[in-house]
């Protein structure tokens, strides 16, 4: 049996199935006290024998020499318990390499920061979430790297959008939030790949359960670990996974930016990932159940779940995921008080932004995340005052479906 194994395995074995790399891949043989979990090495330093036993780590770790790199010697440039889960997250997303992060934000930032020069051109898709555009349209923008933010789904608008050697990354998130739109990752990957910019996806809502961008040639996947990944509400992180060669850069980077995850974020990150398959399921499931209840409802205006026919990416959907994931978004027929009255009258999700944990949770994105802008704006941006973004958790469908029932029935 391979279980009890160092992962990877050789090439003539075959490749675990994602449920098995969630639990297993990472894994190594060498276990602390015997136990079946990886420790929380809970240090900020890493200690050495001697002077000849740092001057062959310091060798090796500067000059690349044969010996004992193998080890750590100080918390921001790396921690056993953090390397554990990156080589996880790394198997399962088909990447060579991962690097952890303190929050999904970090992730973004630091890979911004540390691969874009000055003149540098950024071309993003819309429907993307709100603090990354914030990042690059104001932080960056101070730095002299401008953004072109282009119609999602709209490659001709995509490479006209494109300032040949100035252009250095695209950055898409698929499914978006709250739309879910998709993007064609095969299609973004050829004209990456023919125009020489970088691929990245932001696979938030996807999870590598539900779909692999790097298998088309997407260059970085990126999480907010935060949601599915973690899965129970009960921390923040962040993930990108790559090319090895990339992935030691970007840990380089986060070894002066200081973006680093804590180790008992990664213990708790490991235990989520452990039943991110059977919660994937249950997400996929209670999201097409509701999708499909909302849409014969006749106080439901319109829904968008990839799941649906009427969705308008279903075939990209159809071909490029396994399963639609947990959120579904829809709006009632109803101002933004109807709309507030039906939020109100729901009694299993709780009011709350993120997504992708156990329990459900539900927003109104005009009271929540737009607040702050001015009713033109937020329509501007497609924000409408009676959308509803329901994210569902792990609870039955029909107690989901039953409560969404009694809460319509409770507006006008
Ligand atoms: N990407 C997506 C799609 C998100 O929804 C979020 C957070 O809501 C982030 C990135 C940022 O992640 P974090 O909150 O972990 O910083």
């Amino acid at each position: 049996m391979y279980l009890r194994r160092n992962f990877p395995l050789t090439h003539e074995e075959p490749v675990p199935g994602p449920s098995t790399q969630a639990v297993h891949a990472g894994e190594t043989r060498q276990r602390l006290g015997h136990s079946i979990t990886t420790p929380i090495i809970q240090s900020a330093t890493f200690t050495f024998e001697d002077s000849a036993d740092l001057t062959a780590f310091m060798r090796s770790k500067v000059w690349g020499e044969e010996g004992e790199a193998d080890r750590e010697d100080y918390g921001r440039y790396g921690n056993p318990s953090i390397y554990a889960v990156e080589r996880r997250l790394a198997a399962l997303e088909g990447g060579e390499d991962a690097v952890l992060f303190a929050s999904g934000m970090a992730a973004i930032t630091t890979l911004l920061l540390a691969s874009l020069p000055t003149g540098a051109h950024i071309v993003m898709t819309d429907d993307c979430y709100r603090r990354t555009r914030q990042f690059c349209t104001t932080f960056l923008k101070r730095l002299g790297i401008d953004t072109s933010v282009v119609p999602m789904g709209n490659f001709e608008a995509m490479e006209a959008a494109i300032i040949p050697k100035k252009t250095r990354i695209i950055i898409s998130e698929s499914p978006t939030n709250p739309y879910l739109r998709l993007v064609d990752f095969a299609r973004l990957a050829e004209l990456g790949k023919y125009h020489k910019i970088i691929t990245l996806i932001d696979s938030t809502l996807g999870t590598p359960i539900n779909q692999r961008p790097l298998d088309y040639g997407i260059d970085y996947v990126l999480h907010s670990a935060t949601k599915y990944l973690g899965g129970h509400n009960d921390l923040l992180a962040g993930v990108i996974i790559g090319k090895a060669d990339r992935i030691l850069a970007l840990r380089q980077a986060q070894g002066v930016l200081g973006s680093v995850l804590a180790p008992q974020n990664a213990f708790l990150l490991e235990r989520g990932l452990k039943t991110l398959a059977l919660r994937v399921q249950k997400h996929n499931e209670n999201g097409l159940a509701l999708a499909c209840y909302l849409e014969s409802h006749p106080k439901i205006e319109r829904v968008w779940y990839p799941g649906l026919e009427s969705f308008p990416d279903y075939a990209l959907a159809r071909k490029q995921m396994k399963g639609f994931g947990g959120v579904v978004s829809f709006t009632v027929n109803g101002d933004y008080e109807t709309t507030k009255q039906f939020i109100d009258a729901l009694r299993l999700p709780y009011i709350a932004p993120s997504m992708g944990g156990i329990e459900s949770l539900v927003e109104q994105p005009a009271i929540m995340s737009f607040f702050e802008k001015e009713p033109e704006e937020r329509l501007e941006l497609g924000i409408y005052d009676n959308l509803v973004r329901y994210s569902t958790g792990i609870e039955d469908a029909q107690d989901i479906i039953a409560d969404v029932e009694q809460a319509l029935a409770c507006i006008g």
